[in-house]
């Protein structure tokens, strides 16, 4: 039986009629790129979320270096940000013009580990990024503590957090600022790039805007404030997302009910260890949006499973501190053994709203099969 790691059609499918429709008035409007259908979508987000000002843009990689730079982080600066992570977020630092600091990660949540974090802190600190990674969102608690002890901004990974909460507020706004990815994949996914930018801060909102227009205002183009870039979200891709917004909920639950099936399966294999979640609060809510077990023999289940036609991603294979366009940054293997070791052993299994059951339970299969045969498949 063959599970793909993702597919978006079978949803997209289903929500057909309803972005139909507001696709309509796009054409009908004639206005493709940031137009009245990217606001309403703003506005949707805003309500969503909780943030003052949702900025739409091309990308969340866009969206970080914006929301970097419309916070002040420029050369000369260090930002502390988790070894383990998607590529953006350091990228995303030095295309700012600072100095990422790689801090490693805790073991079980694989996110920032607040108590290391404290001694990458140096007079050129001006920020710290902590990243929320596939179900739920770092220790916030311990990281804002330290970032005002010390007086640094904290500006938020949260491209994969949508509908993540800590005490009431939604991910992005817990720190100053904070991203949203609309890639495809993502819990909420457009069909093409689309990303945001969250605040509550007006001047870093004002900012952003600036930075994603070549620096202008929308009623004084060819006026130049900042020398900003173009990134711009589409109206179709908002169409998209405005219609699969109203699906979230229920979406994110089958999530959770898949999440909790594949638990149960893989409960009692001795090599494999189901994601964990840390309850920091009553109201703690994980949200999968990958489904991300420790394997033992982690390349050669990924090749089993994939001769099966079982589709699995290797998030991520290679720590950020030790990727060859890093390497001037002097880190050494072994420096951050909580970030390499989830490297070598860590893998998602699909994880999609329209999995079915007997999906889940042949991915679950053939992983026992794996292991009862001495790992040889
Ligand atoms: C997906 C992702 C990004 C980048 O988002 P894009 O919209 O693909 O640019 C950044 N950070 C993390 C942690 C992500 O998962």
């Amino acid at each position: 039986m063959k599970v793909p790691f993702y597919t978006g059609a079978v949803s997209f499918k289903r929500q057909w009629p309803l972005i139909a429709a507001k696709l309509d008035q796009i054409l009908d409007q004639g206005l493709f790129t940031n137009g009245p259908v990217v606001k309403e979508l703003e506005r949707a987000m805003e309500t969503f979320t909780g943030a003052k000002h949702a900025i739409a843009v091309g990308n969340a990689t866009e969206a970080l270096v914006i929301m970097l730079k419309a916070a002040g982080i420029g050369p000369g600066d260090e930002v502390i940000v988790p070894s383990f992570t998607f590529f953006a977020s350091a990228s995303s630092i030095v295309h700012a013009g600072a100095v990422p600091v790689f801090c490693d990660i805790d073991p079980v949540t694989y996110m920032l580990k607040p108590d290391e974090l404290e001694d990458k802190v140096t007079a050129r600190t001006k920020a710290i990024m902590p990243v929320h990674l596939f179900t739920q969102m770092a220790d916030m608690k311990a990281i804002c503590e330290i970032a005002e002890k010390h007086g640094l901004l904290v500006l938020e990974d949260s491209a994969e957090a949508i509908s993540m909460f800590h005490e009431g507020k939604h991910a992005g706004i817990v720190g100053q600022a904070g991203v949203i990815s609309f890639f495809p994949t993502k819990t909420l996914g457009a069909i093409g790039d689309a990303g945001l930018i969250l605040t509550n801060r007006d001047d870093l909102a004002a900012r952003a805007r600036l930075l994603r227009l070549h620096g202008q205002e929308e009623d004084e183009p060819y006026v130049h404030h900042l020398v900003g870039t173009n990134s711009r979200m589409d109206d179709i891709q908002a169409a998209v997302l405005l219609a699969r917004l109203q699906y979230l909920p229920s979406e994110i639950a089958k999530r959770s009910h898949w999440a909790t099936l594949y638990d149960r399966l893989l409960a009692d294999l001795p090599q494999v260890q189901t994601p964990h979640i840390r309850v920091r609060e009553e109201a703690a809510n994980p949200v999968y949006y990958v489904y991300l077990i420790e394997a033992e023999q982690r390349d050669e289940l990924v090749e089993y499973l994939s001769e099966q036609g079982i589709g699995t991603e290797t998030y991520y294979p290679i720590p950020l501190h030790l990727q060859p366009c890093f390497s001037h940054l002097g880190y050494e293997p072994g420096s951050m053994p909580h970030a390499e070791h989830a490297c070598s052993r860590t893998v998602g299994l699909p994880m999609y709203p329209d999995l079915q059951e007997a999906d889940v339970r042949a991915v679950c299969e053939a992983i026992r099969k794996f292991y009862e045969s001495g790992g040889e498949g």
